[in-house]
């Protein structure tokens, strides 16, 4: 939605920042790995693709695939398949190491959907949801959107190490932009947010008030509003202190790193396969 216009107060037509959840916490994170993922153009090469990602989106297509199945064929075998049929290898150590987390892979994702009922039709698979408010038009794309009762549910599917609690699906400003937008797009109310954390089956929940909802779109707004003076500062040719690095820890995953001096002195790279092995 580049570009997108809104009349202010004064009645001036008011630009509003374009987002995704991604594009806020990258800005949170660290403005010059923001600078390198959304204004530098021609993009940054990046660094070799890591494992653990080809592990997630597997799952996540898997899954997806299995709700695109008619009702009956919904089967834990059925995943399975799909997942071994869309395996990415990209970033393991080598076949060995690609093979036995495929292996693995293929087991968390049949047991998870062992506990699932295959009739109970999702409203949404990866659907996108937009919304706006008067300085912000945010869309992202929701792994799976449930109905309950009379109210929509957000289900984030999660594949790392990690367990989630409750506290995380609390504070995800993307969980809860998720629920204003689906609310908004779908007409219904949605407060409830998951997190399904299929390694070890867990599921971190948290119930969203319309105030808690309100202040993380407030959050977004304030995020919003830092980043895009710092892109108009960019697109004068102007603010490159506007982009500083963040060094810390979370370097060492940075796909930008080999870009920049400071956060490869922080942390050092780690190989690709690093966050699968204990
Ligand atoms: S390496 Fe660290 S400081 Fe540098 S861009 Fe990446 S996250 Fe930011």
């Amino acid at each position: 939605m580049p570009g997108a216009e809104q009349l202010g107060f004064d009645g001036m037509p008011r630009r509003l920042y374009a987002c995704t959840p991604s594009r806020l916490n990258t800005w949170l994170d660290c403005p010059r790995r923001y600078r390198m993922t959304y204004l530098d153009r021609p993009m940054p090469p990046k660094g070799p693709r890591w494992a653990h990602n080809s592990v997630g989106v597997s799952v996540h297509n898997a899954l997806a695939g299995w709700w695109r199945l008619p009702a009956g064929e919904r089967t834990p075998e059925a995943a399975g398949r799909l997942l071994v049929r869309g395996w990415l290898t990209d970033g393991f150590r080598d076949e060995a190491q690609s093979a036995e987390w495929r292996e693995r892979a293929r087991e968390m994702t049949e047991r998870y959907v062992a506990g699932l009922d295959p009739s109970d039709e999702p409203i949404g698979v990866e659907r996108t949801v937009a919304t706006r408010t008067d300085r912000i038009a945010v869309s992202g794309r929701i792994d799976r959107l449930d109905a309950r009762g009379s109210e929509l549910v957000v289900v984030d599917y999660k594949t790392g190490r990690h367990v989630l609690t409750a506290d995380d699906a609390r504070g995800s400003l993307a969980l809860a932009i998720y629920a204003v937008a689906a609310a908004r797009v779908l007409r219904r109310p949605c407060h409830r947010v998951e997190l399904h954390h299929l390694p070890s089956g867990e599921v971190a929940v948290w119930e969203h008030t319309d105030e808690s909802l309100a202040r993380h779109l407030r959050r977004a707004e304030q995020i919003a509003a830092e980043a895009a003076a710092a892109d108009e500062a960019y697109r004068g040719g102007t603010g490159e202190e506007l982009f500083p690095p963040r060094p810390g820890n979370l370097c060492s995953w940075c796909d930008f790193a080999r870009h920049c001096p400071e956060g490869r002195e922080a942390a050092p790279r780690k190989e690709p396969w690093a966050a699968l092995v204990p």
